[in-house]
C-alpha cells in the first residue's frame, strides 16, 4: 500500500531535501508540499494523508497553531505529526509534543533518522488503525443479532432510551411494535430449524424493508421481534404493523415452505408526546396488546384502546 506524506514547511530548500531523501518511493507513494499551515491543512482535508512532517516557525499559521487545528478535529486528532524543528530550542519541542505532535527530528536533519522515525510512526499508525476497526468490529458485533443482523435486545434498550428522551424534549410522540411469528415451532416442527433461520432472516428483512431509516428494529427474543418509531403515534405504527402483516401473508419462501402460511401478531404501544412514561412501561403495554393479538386467534394487530 502506497502512502502519503504531507511536508509543512516555509523554506523550498527543506522541502526539496526531504523529498529528495524520499525520492526511492519505498516509503511514500506520494508526498505532498505546502509552505504553511493554512496551504497544508487544506492539503490535509483533500487527500487521505498518512503522516504529516511539520515545521515548527513559519509566517502565518505556524506549527503550533497547525497542531491546534489538528487537535480541534475528531478526524484528524490522531494524525501523527513529526515536527521539524531547530537543534537549541528545547521549550517549543515541549510545546509542540503537548500541543500533539507525535515525535520531533532537529534540522538540518540526517537522512537515516528522517526515515527512521517516519518509519516508526507509519507503524504506530497502522496498528492505530487496525486496532480502531478491530474496536469499531467488537462493537458492532456486541450490538448486532447475528442471525438477522438486526439490533440485539440489549442495544435496542440503549438505543431507546435516547429516542424517548429525543422525544419527550420535544413533545413528541413514540410508538412500539412487538411482533411475534405465529405457531413458528410448528415451521421447526415441520421443516427443520434450518429452515425456520431462514424465515426468521426474511421477516427481518422484511421488517428492516418497512421501516424509515431513522426507525429501529431488533430481534428482541427468538421468533420476536421489537420496532421502536420514533415521531409516530398509536394510529400511525397500527398502520405499519398492519402492512408489514400483509406483507408477510404474501411472502412465498420457495421449496418445501410454500405450504407455510407464514402470519405474525403484532402489539402496538405508543407514548403521545404529552405523558413521559419509562421505556419498561412501554414494552408492557406493547407487550400485553400482542398477548391479547394472540388469544384473539393471532395474524392482527392490537393495541391496549382495542
Ligand atoms: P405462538 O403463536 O403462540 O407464538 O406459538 P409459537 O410456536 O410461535 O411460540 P413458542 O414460544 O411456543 O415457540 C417459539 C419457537 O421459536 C420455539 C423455538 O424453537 C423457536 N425458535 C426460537 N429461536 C429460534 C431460532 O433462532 N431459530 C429457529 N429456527 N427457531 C427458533
Ligand atoms: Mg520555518
Ligand atoms: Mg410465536
Ligand atoms: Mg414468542
Amino acid at each position: 500500500m502506497k502512502r502519503t506524506l504531507l511536508i509543512i514547511d516555509d523554506s523550498k530548500a527543506i522541502r526539496t531535501q526531504v523529498t529528495q531523501t524520499l525520492v526511492d518511493g519505498s516509503l511514500f507513494g506520494e508526498i505532498l508540499q505546502a509552505a504553511d499551515g493554512i496551504e497544508g491543512f487544506k492539503l490535509l482535508v483533500n487527500h487521505d494523508v498518512d503522516i504529516i512532517l511539520c515545521d515548527i516557525e513559519m509566517p502565518g499559521i505556524d506549527g503550533l497553531k497547525f497542531l491546534a487545528m489538528l487537535q480541534s478535529r475528531d478526524d484528524l486528532k490522531d494524525m501523527p505529526v513529526i515536527m521539524l524543528t531547530s537543534h537549541k530550542d528545547i521549550s517549543t519541542k515541549v510545546r509542540g509534543l503537548e500541543s500533539g505532535a507525535s515525535d520531533y527530528i532537529t534540522k538540518p536533519f540526517e537522512p537515516t533518522e528522517l526515515v527512521a522515525r517516519l518509519r516508526v510512526h507509519l507503524q504506530i499508525k497502522s496498528l492505530q488503525d487496525e486496532l480502531r476497526r478491530s474496536n469499531q468490529l467488537l462493537l458492532e458485533l456486541a450490538q448486532t443479532d447475528p442471525l438477522t443482523r438486526l439490533c440485539n435486545r440489549r442495544h435496542l434498550r440503549e438505543k431507546l432510551e435516547i429516542e424517548l428522551n429525543r422525544c419527550f424534549r420535544s413533545d413528541n410522540p413514540i410508538a412500539m411494535i412487538m411482533a411475534d411469528i405465529d405457531h413458528f415451532k410448528q415451521v421447526n416442527d415441520k421443516f427443520g430449524h434450518q429452515v425456520g433461520d431462514e424465515v426468521l432472516v426474511r421477516v427481518a428483512d422484511l421488517i428492516q424493508e418497512e421501516l424509515r431509516t431513522y426507525d429501529l428494529a431488533a430481534r428482541y427474543g427468538g421468533e420476536e421481534f421489537c420496532l421502536v418509531l420514533p415521531e409516530t403515534n398509536l394510529l400511525s405504527a397500527v398502520e405499519v404493523a398492519e402492512r408489514i402483516r400483509f406483507k408477510a401473508g404474501k411472502m412465498s419462501f420457495g421449496g418445501k415452505l410454500d405450504s407455510a402460511n407464514l402470519t405474525i401478531s403484532f402489539g402496538v404501544a405508543a407514548y403521545d408526546g404529552s405523558v413521559e412514561g419509562s421505556i419498561d412501561d412501554l414494552i408492557k403495554k406493547a407487550d400485553d396488546a400482542l398477548y391479547m393479538a394472540k388469544h384473539a386467534g393471532r395474524n392482527n394487530v392490537k393495541t391496549m384502546d382495542d
